[in-house]
């Protein structure tokens, strides 16, 4: 079974890349971010809890977070393997990440991180803001409150993934057919 953390600021093509892995390597994969639109655009208990926090690019709080990803982990047992993006976050959630995993006898086979500079990526996200509909796109004040994010809260898991020898590091420069690539010759070097 492989479990894959994809690691990443916003913008650096986290969820374009996942929909290309799940099929090549047969994930099931977890966007928490998509998850929790889903629930925002159902209007369910859920999306109104978390709407100001995303809407504003702050981190939903942890428990929300973690609850949301155990559970769809467990309505997949039957998934070969998960490829998760835009989890964990944090290190609680790391860490709880860790935790349930090992309660399955499953664990993170590696974190592939995408690098790129932040002013790519705030290139990025403001033309992906033209067409995604995505209020924390829209403006770049948001968009830099989620940089800041990242840099407070997200960026020291490099250090926790280095520290268990599972953090590789991609050039997330390039077409998306080159990402995909080195991203695979990466995965295919390490299963
Ligand atoms: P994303 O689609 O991954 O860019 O996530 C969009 C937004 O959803 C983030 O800016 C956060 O507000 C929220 N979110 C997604 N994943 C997490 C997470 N693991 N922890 C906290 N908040 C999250």
């Amino acid at each position: 079974m492989i479990n894959l953390v994809l690691f990443g600021k916003p913008g650096a093509g986290k969820g374009t890349q996942a929909e290309f892995l799940k099929f090549k390597y047969h994930l099931f994969h977890i966007s928490t971010g998509d998850l929790f639109r889903h629930h925002i655009s159902h209007k369910t208990n859920l999306g109104q809890l978390v709407q100001s926090y995303i809407n504003k690019g702050d981190l939903v709080p942890d428990q929300v977070t973690i609850d949301i990803l155990k559970d769809v982990v467990e309505t997949h047992a039957d998934a070969k393997g998960f490829i998760f993006d835009g989890f964990p976050r944090t290190t609680k959630q790391a860490e709880a990440l860790d935790k349930f995993l090992s309660e399955k006898s499953m664990e993170i086979s590696a974190t592939l991180a995408l690098e790129a500079d932040d002013d790519v990526l705030v290139e990025r996200l403001v033309n992906r803001g033209k067409t995604s509909g995505r209020v924390d796109d829209q403006d770049e004040e948001k968009i830099r409150n989620r940089f800041e994010e990242y840099n407070n809260k997200t960026a020291s898991l490099r250090d926790f993934y280095e520290d268990q020898g599972k953090f590789h590091s991609v050039n997330g420069i390039g077409s998306i057919d080159e990402i995909t690539q080195r991203l695979t010759a990466l995965i295919n070097g390490l299963i």
